[in-house]
């Protein structure tokens, strides 16, 4: 039967599944250019309305991974499991992850993206490093998973080029929230990159895309059941991201941070949820034995000579000073008592308003622009103590990042119910 676009639009405007035909028919159509961007419009409203279903999804997704070029690791010689996060304020996970759990004996093949909004990029934390490149070709990637284990670098164009389109679509016609086009989204790419195993890190809370716990699960579940539908061994952890994670945010302090972390230091929560996920990922890549624990490889070193080489093998300095900002500004306690909330979306849009993100993909992004939390949810404080380190280089910057934090600092006479860090687990 011939498929035409107006049908595919109709059947899921009415509440119908769309057959393997019409889905193919517009995600080849869409990606070549022979469907209009209004009826692609369409057609996502009509998906944010009324869902699919998990055959229906699993052949979208499938469509998206075929509209491109899917990378082969298998020459790697080493076991490849991923990692993705929903993206967080101070989340910078990634970094002290992928040598982590490659230092474990896995190869970790990270292609990621940049920042857009007031969640940060990894590429732009890592960009802070003087040298670093975030480029490489396809036999740079394989030949470092096979040397190092561990690659952290820009998705090539040619991977998913359907979501490339999609995505850019649905920033601009109210249509991102939809469960099933983000979860097709996440996953087409990270099944196109190649990966065997894949650990999923879903964030909850202020700071995250999908806020609340309802929506945070049915997300993380529709990801692992097109996880499981392709053939790749994936696992989501619900995390919390209320307040933002470990104390820095911001591209270079960030990578601080992490290096502290790899240290064997840095802030109890942000090891804690390195360790989860580092777990979680050695499992799935079948890894066991002293050699594979992470507590111990991080603790002995191990870890922070695969990020070493790691940074060396694109171009950067481990050992570089990173950017420091000519200024810092505090921001103060209200009132002496326990800090209750540190409102992690507003510490994100206050960190992007001093430079550290971008509005338009093509901005330029400050490497050394953020904020140090000096105070943490549960802490007490008295009325005047600096709770926030703003660092920024343009001043004019300042009065839109304050702005933002108006109400994010909020102290109490009790301290705030404890809040787990690990939220969920589903497999
Ligand atoms: N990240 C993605 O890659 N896609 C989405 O749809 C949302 C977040």
């Amino acid at each position: 039967m011939a498929t035409d676009v107006l049908d595919v639009i109709r059947t899921k405007r009415d509440g119908g599944a769309l057959s393997d035909e019409q889905v193919e028919f517009f995600i080849q159509g869409y990606t070549a250019g022979t469907i209009a961007d209004e009826q692609a419009a369409a057609l996502c409203m009509a998906i944010l309305l009324r869902d699919m279903a998990p055959a229906e999804l699993a052949t979208w997704t499938q469509a998206m991974i075929d509209s491109g070029e899917r990378l082969d690791l298998s020459s790697v010689g080493r076991p490849t499991v991923d990692k993705h996060s929903t993206g967080g304020v101070g989340d910078k996970v990634s970094l002290p992850l992928a040598p982590l759990v490659a230092a474990c004996g896995a190869a970790v093949p990270q292609l990621s993206g940049r920042g857009l909004g007031h969640t940060g990029g990894t590429l732009d934390k890592l960009e802070a490093i003087p040298g670093w490149r975030a480029t490489l070709g396809l036999d740079e990637v394989v030949a470092q998973l096979r040397d190092v284990g561990a690659v952290i670098c820009a998705a090539s164009d040619a991977l998913c080029p359907a979501d490339r389109k999609l995505y850019a679509l649905r920033d601009v016609t109210a249509t991102v929230e939809a469960i099933p086009l983000i979860a097709s989204s996440i996953m087409s790419k990270k099944i196109a990159e190649g990966t065997a195993a894949l650990v999923l890190d879903v964030k909850v809370g202020s700071g995250a895309f999908l806020p609340e716990l309802d929506r945070a699960r049915r997300l993380a579940e529709t990801m692992v059941g097109l996880g499981h539908a392709h053939g790749v061994r994936t696992v989501a952890l619900v995390t919390d991201m209320d307040a933002p994670l470990g104390r820095a945010a911001g591209n270079g302090l960030e990578v601080a941070e992490a290096v502290e972390v790899l240290r064997g230091g840095g802030p109890a929560d942000l090891v804690d949820v390195t360790l989860a996920l580092a777990r979680e990922m050695v499992a799935l890549a079948g890894l066991d034995g002293p050699d594979a624990d992470p507590a111990a490889v991080l603790a002995d070193g191990r870890a922070l000579a695969v990020w070493e080489a790691m940074i060396r093998a694109q171009g950067g300095d481990p050992d570089a000073p990173l950017p420091v900002a000519g200024t810092t500004h505090p921001v103060r306690a209200p009132a002496a008592g326990y800090l209750r909330r540190l409102d992690a979306r507003a510490v994100g849009v206050a960190v992007w308003r001093l430079g550290a993100g971008r509005s338009r993909k093509e901005d330029p992004v400050s490497p050394s622009a953020g904020a140090i939390c000096l105070r943490k949810p549960g802490d007490r404080v008295d009325a005047g103590d600096p709770v926030l380190e703003l660092h920024l280089d343009d001043p004019d910057r300042l009065g839109p990042a304050l702005a933002a934090l108006e109400g994010a600092v909020e102290v109490g006479p009790e301290p705030p119910d404890p809040r787990p860090l690990i939220v969920e687990r589903i497999a």
